[in-house]
C-alpha cells in the first residue's frame, strides 16, 4: 500500500523535527506529497472557558506567533510539496477536517509514550486516533 498525501501535525516545539522528518522520508520512498498543518487552541478554552477578561489580542499574537514558527518550519522543509495549514479550534477536529478535505491517507504525529497521570490527562496523539479518517503514524520522542 502507498501513500499518496501525508498530513503532518505539528505542535511547534522542537519536537517536530523528528516527526517531519520521518514522514517526509516516508514521503520521498513511496512518492507522496507532504502538508503541514498546526491548530492554535483558542485561549479560553485553555483556561477552562470562563474568563473574566478580553483575549482577543493576546490570541491575535499567539496566531501570529504560531504563523511566523509555522513558516520557519516549512523554509527548513523545502521537500514538502503540499500544504501548510494554519487551523483555529479543537486540534483533533481540526487535523481531521484538513485530512478529509484533502483527501490525507495519513497523518504523522509525535508520540511521548507517557504513562500514568500524564496518560490520564490525555495526548494529542492517543486523540487523534478516535475517529480519524485514514491512518495515523505516532512517531515516538524522547519522554521528558
Ligand atoms: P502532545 O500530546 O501535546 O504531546 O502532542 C503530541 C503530538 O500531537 C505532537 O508531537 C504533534 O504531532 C501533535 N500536536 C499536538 N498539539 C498540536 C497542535 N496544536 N496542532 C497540531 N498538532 C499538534
Amino acid at each position: 500500500m502507498s501513500y499518496k498525501h501525508i498530513l503532518v501535525a505539528i505542535d511547534l516545539t522542537d519536537d517536530c523535527h523528528p516527526v517531519i522528518r520521518r514522514a517526509v522520508d516516508l514521503a520521498a520512498s513511496v512518492q507522496s506529497k507532504v502538508s503541514l498543518v498546526h491548530v492554535v487552541e483558542p485561549m479560553a478554552m485553555a483556561f477552562g472557558g470562563d474568563v473574566p477578561m478580553d483575549l482577543s489580542s493576546l490570541q491575535q499574537q499567539q496566531i501570529e506567533q504560531s504563523r511566523e514558527r509555522l513558516d520557519s518550519f516549512v523554509a527548513q522543509y523545502s521537500l514538502l510539496e503540499g500544504q501548510c495549514q494554519l487551523a483555529y479550534g479543537q486540534p483533533r477536529q481540526e487535523i481531521h477536517r484538513f485530512a478529509r478535505e484533502n483527501g490525507c491517507d495519513l497523518i504523522v504525529v509525535g508520540s511521548h509514550g507517557r504513562h500514568g497521570l500524564a496518560l490520564l490527562l490525555g495526548s494529542t496523539a492517543n486523540d487523534l486516533l478516535h475517529g480519524a479518517p485514514c491512518d495515523t503514524l505516532a512517531v515516538a520522542l524522547s519522554r521528558k
